[in-house]
């Protein structure tokens, strides 16, 4: 540890690991980071401890980078930890800023979860009925496992975050863009998304609109998919007109829509709401039953339109007990 280096430390809670993969794509800055910065904690590539944290004064980090959403009370714990411990705490990537992947979880239950991976696998021996539960007695010791929640929670549910940098994952040059103002002091008001747009997607993309509308929805494979032309305006949904931009328009330019993992504008209080009236704005027809025939052939739309922000959305969940 050199007093004159930043303090930085980097977690994971419900994640894929791919927003770490993503602080690894900077390729050689990573080493302009190392120079930079003392690596205090990052579990997929650095050995820290918990108790190595639990030790620090109060702010001692200058940075904590946190990655995935908040699923259990292993990440709650860190989460508050890591709070406590740094002057600057992040939220990277969809799962951090709006709960993510992992937070679909919340369009079902936890007994439902538990029950498909532990009760009904294929590849459980027959009739296996153990089920994970957070405390159990082994040989005379009690063994303790983190408490897995009913719902998945975005990281700012549980503790006060400074920025938002977006992305599943955020892309190398929003990364590198964002560590390099954190290692020179030029970081914007706190609550600010960071390294990405304050204008919609469809504003960087390239693909041609023409105000058309459509009568019938598609999946991608469905249709010869002109490679000029707005993907919406073909019939094939797009949340580019209610995401952020800031990706480069990285999925539409290689012909595959935006599933909107940048996350809403500013302002826009549920991603998926706001997408529902971008969607029926392209509707062509005035007829209810042929209105409702063409949303039918959106399959699954609310996994479409939520799909890094269930626990951001008004509903935050489909199923309350
Ligand atoms: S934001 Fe995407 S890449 Fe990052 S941890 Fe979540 S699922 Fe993985
Ligand atoms: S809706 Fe999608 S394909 Fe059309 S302009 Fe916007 S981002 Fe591009
Ligand atoms: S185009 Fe959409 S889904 Fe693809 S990286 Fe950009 S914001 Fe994410």
């Amino acid at each position: 540890m050199t007093a004159d280096k930043l303090q930085i430390a980097l977690y994971w809670g419900a994640a894929c690991g791919g927003c770490d993969v993503a602080v690894l794509d900077t390729d050689a800055f990573i080493l302009d980071i190392a120079a930079a910065a003392d690596i205090r904690m990052w579990p997929i590539a650095v050995d820290g401890k918990y108790a190595d944290i639990e030790a620090m004064e109060d702010a001692e980090l200058d940075l904590a980078i946190f990655n995935g959403a908040v699923r259990n009370s292993e990440n709650e714990h860190i989460a508050k930890l890591l709070r406590a411990k740094s002057k600057v705490l992040v939220a990277f990537g969809s799962c951090a800023h709006l709960g993510g992947i992992p937070g679909l979880a919340n369009l079902t239950t936890r007994d439902e979860i538990l029950g498909t991976a532990y009760l009904h696998n294929p590849s459980l021996e027959k009739g296996s009925k153990t089920l994970p539960v957070p405390e159990s007695g082994v040989n005379g010791s009690t063994l303790t496992i983190p408490a897995f929640y009913k719902r998945v929670y975005k990281l700012d549910d549980v503790v006060p975050v400074d920025y938002y940098l977006p992305g599943c994952p955020p892309a190398a040059d929003q990364v590198k863009a964002v560590l390099q103002a954190v290692i020179a002091g030029e970081l914007p008001p706190p609550g600010s998304v960071v390294g990405a747009s304050d204008k919609a997607l469809c504003e960087d993309c390239v693909r041609v609109k023409s105000e058309k509308r459509i009568k019938q929805f598609h999946r991608p494979w469905q249709i010869m998919i002109d490679p000029d032309a707005c993907l919406l305006e073909q019939g094939v949904l797009c949340a580019g007109p209610v995401t952020r931009g800031g990706c480069g328009a990285r999925c539409p330019s290689s012909g595959i829509p935006c599933r909107g993992c940048y996350g809403p504008l500013d302002g826009v209080v549920d991603q998926g709401a706001k997408l529902l009236s971008a969607v029926v704005s392209v509707i062509d027809s005035q007829d209810p039953a042929e209105i409702e025939r063409i949303i039918d052939g959106l399959p699954d739309f609310t996994g479409f339109a939520y799909r890094f922000s269930m626990p951001s959305s008004l509903l935050q969940r489909s199923v309350r007990p």
